[in-house]
C-alpha cells in the first residue's frame, strides 16, 4: 500500500513515476522502455493513468458519418500487471466514475484485487471531447468522492449486489489515492470551494493526495497549508513534469489549467535550440525536486509520458 511505503521510509523522500498506456497497437515494450532507466532510483510504487473511450466520427461508404466510441490507450490493467512482475514494485492503477457504472467499477476493483493490486488512484476524469461537461454513465458516480465511497465499501466487504451476504464476502484492502490542484481545478468556483470537496474525498476514505503538476513550488506549500488548514491530514504528494519543447508552454497551461512562471517561459523562449530547451526543463524541475525535497515532502511523483531520459537525469541530480 502506497502510504505504508510512506510510512515505511521514515521522513525520507522517495521517488515515483506515472505512466501512460501505449496507443493502442503499441507494446508493453514501450511502457518497459521508459522504466528501465528509471528503475535504479527506487520506486516503491509507479502509476499507470487510465484513458476513458472518446467519441470520433467515421465516414460510412454511404456518405454519413458514424459516431463511435474509441479507446485510445486501452490496457491499464494489464500493464500494472505487467509492471508488477517484472519489477516487483506496486503499480497503482488510475480509476475513472467516466465510462463506468457502478456495477464496472465493481468488477474492475475485482479484477484489481485478484491481480493482487492494491493501490488505486481514484479520479472523476473529464468530459468527453464534444461534451461540453462531464456526464457519469446512468448507473455511475459524478464526483470522485462517491468513487472513493465506493472502494471503502468493497474494502468493508460490502458489494453492490445483494446475493452476496456480506458476511462471506471477501474484503479488499485498497489503498487509494486522490488527486488535488494546487492552483484548484479548473471548474471549482475558488479554491475553498475546492477544498471542501478534496476534504469530503478524504472524509469518504482517501488515504494520500497526487497534486496535478505545477512550476511555481510556493503554489504547493500554500496549497498543503491550506489543506491543513481545513483539516486535510493525508499525505499530499507533489506532482512534477519537466517542461521541455516550446509548444508545450501553450499546451500545459491549455490541458493542465496550470499557469508556467515567467522566468521558465522567458529561459525557454530564449534557449537557443531543442537541446538548450530540454536543459532549461532539467535544470527548472531539478531545482523544485531539490527545494520539495529539503522540505521534507514524503515523495516526488513524475510524470514521465514516455520521456525517461530527462526525468532520469532530474532524478540522478535528486536522489
Ligand atoms: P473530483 O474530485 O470529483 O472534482 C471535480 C470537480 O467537481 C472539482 O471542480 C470539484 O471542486 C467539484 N466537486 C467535487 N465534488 C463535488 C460535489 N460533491 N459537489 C459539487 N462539486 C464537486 N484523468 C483521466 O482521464 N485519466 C487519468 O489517469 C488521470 N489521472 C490524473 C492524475 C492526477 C494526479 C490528476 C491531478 C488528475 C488526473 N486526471 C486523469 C484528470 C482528472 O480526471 C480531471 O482533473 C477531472 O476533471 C477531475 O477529477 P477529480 O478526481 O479531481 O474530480
Amino acid at each position: 500500500r502506497v502510504t505504508e511505503h510512506f510510512e515505511r521510509a521514515n521522513g525520507q523522500t522517495l521517488i515515483s513515476f506515472e505512466v501512460l498506456p501505449p496507443l493502442k497497437g503499441g507494446s508493453m515494450q514501450a511502457i518497459f522502455d521508459t522504466l528501465d532507466p528509471l528503475m535504479e532510483f527506487d520506486p516503491p510504487f509507479i502509476d499507470v493513468t487510465y484513458h476513458r473511450e472518446e467519441y470520433v466520427y467515421k465516414k460510412r461508404p454511404s456518405g454519413y458519418y458514424e459516431k463511435t466510441a474509441i479507446r485510445k490507450r486501452p490496457g491499464t490493467v494489464g500493464i500494472c500487471a505487467a509492471i508488477m512482475h517484472r519489477y516487483g514494485v506496486d503499480a497503482v492503477p488510475h480509476l475513472l466514475c467516466g465510462g463506468f457504472t457502478k456495477q464496472d467499477t465493481e468488477n474492475a476493483l475485482i479484477d484489481l484485487a485478484f491481480l493482487d493490486v492494491q493501490n488505486v488512484l481514484a479520479l472523476r476524469g473529464d468530459a468527453r471531447k464534444f461534451e461540453g461537461r462531464f456526464v457519469p454513465e446512468k448507473e455511475g458516480h459524478h464526483y470522485a468522492c462517491e468513487l472513493v465511497g465506493q472502494i471503502v465499501d468493497m474494502n468493508n466487504g460490502h458489494y453492490l449486489d445483494e446475493l452476496i451476504k456480506d458476511e462471506h464476502a471477501s474484503k479488499t484492502n485498497f489503498c487509494i489515492g486522490v488527486a488535488g490542484y494546487p492552483e484548484k481545478h479548473f471548474e471549482a468556483a475558488n479554491l475553498e470551494h475546492d477544498l471542501r470537496y478534496v476534504k469530503a474525498k478524504v472524509e469518504a476514505g482517501a488515504d494520500y493526495i497526487v497534486t496535478q503538476m505545477f512550476f511555481d513550488n510556493q503554489k504547493y506549500f500554500d496549497y498543503v497549508d491550506a489543506c491543513r488548514k481545513v483539516g486535510i491530514n493525508v499525505p499530499i504528494v507533489p506532482g512534477l513534469k519537466p517542461v521541455t519543447k516550446l509548444y508545450q508552454l501553450n499546451s500545459l497551461p491549455r490541458m493542465f489549467h496550470i499557469d508556467l512562471p515567467d522566468d521558465l517561459v522567458t529561459a525557454m523562449t530564449k534557449a537557443k535550440d531543442a537541446e538548450a530547451r530540454v536543459q532549461v526543463g532539467i535544470e527548472w524541475c531539478t531545482a523544485q525536486s531539490k527545494e520539495l525535497k529539503a522540505r521534507g515532502v514524503p515523495c516526488l511523483h513524475y510524470y514521465t509520458m514516455g520521456d525517461s531520459s530527462t526525468i532520469r537525469a532530474i532524478a540522478e541530480q535528486v536522489a
